[in-house]
């Protein structure tokens, strides 16, 4: 058997017992209060293992692949994934698979997010954009209209202004954050983030060819990887409501943060 994770000892023991145990020492030792774990016993009751980052906690529900689902189309999808999705269709699943296909975004449907105040109804998990032209640097978990506005702008987009600013298409995102349940900027008092509904994505970097253009370096140096970055900053202001960057404020000098925050009229805000 394993040795004891954790052992109250001889220190701790309670004075009172000490004291009547030098007084008496004929007497029996009171049973020790130890507070011994057994890892296979107490193994049901710990936390279970964090998923990956950017993951939300997958429920166990029944694997029940159903080809007629929407999403059996994005699984389907020809060629290798980036990475390997081990995790079983959930059983409420996103309804935008198949409008995620046709923009050729490789993603999953998960199990709804219910955090509290944060939460995706529908979060579907994005692997890569553009036939798999665009690698994500970890899957960004969205809700469905998020990751087809990121896969259509990125498309319709991006990718012209990296061919005419840097000769090269974009072919890697780093994801900075998408999912998080947090307050604005992760301040105690402020209001809870696009994060937390899973309608923002962070970028902190775009592979344009074999190299990385980082928000932060690239924006500081100027030439032509500043201009690639301040065009497709002014580019993603229309299609996201919320468009953040270097100069903003201290919390974004290092990434673009870009949302689909609902503001009336459907003005926008990007600094
Ligand atoms: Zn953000």
């Amino acid at each position: 058997m394993a040795p004891p994770l954790f052992t109250v000892t001889e220190t701790f023991k309670p004075v009172r017992e000490a004291k009547a145990a030098l007084a008496n020492p004929g007497a029996p030792a009171p049973r020790p209060k130890t507070a011994i774990v057994d890892p296979e016993t107490t193994a049901a009751t710990e936390p279970a293992v964090l998923p990956p980052l950017g993951y939300a906690p997958a429920k166990p529900e029944a694997p029940s692949p159903d080809a007629a689902s929407p999403f059996a189309a994005v699984v389907k999808l020809p060629g290798t994934p980036m990475i390997e999705l081990t995790r079983p269709p959930p059983a409420a699943r996103s309804t935008c698979g198949v409008s995620l296909a046709n923009l050729g975004v490789m993603a999953i449907a998960l199990a709804p997010v219910d955090d509290g105040d944060c939460g995706i109804a529908a979060p579907v998990a994005v692997a890569s954009l553009d036939t798999q032209a665009i690698l994500l640097s970890t899957e960004a978990t969205l809700e469905c209209e998020t990751a087809e506005r990121l896969a259509t702008w990125m498309h319709d987009t991006v990718q012209g202004t990296a061919r005419a600013t840097l000769g090269a298409p974009v072919t890697g995102l780093r994801v900075a954050a998408s999912y998080a349940c947090r307050s604005r900027n992760g301040l105690p008092d402020a209001l809870l983030s696009e994060h937390a509904k899973g309608r923002a994505i962070d970028i902190s970097a775009f592979r344009v060819g074999d190299r990385w253009v980082e928000v932060e370096s690239g924006w500081a140096q100027g030439g032509d990887d500043a201009s690639f970055l301040k065009a497709v900053r002014q580019s993603a202001c229309g299609p996201f409501k919320t468009v953040l960057g270097p100069g903003a404020d201290n919390y974004h000098s290092d990434h673009f943060h870009l949302d689909l925050a609902e503001r009336r009229n459907g003005r926008t805000y990007c600094r």
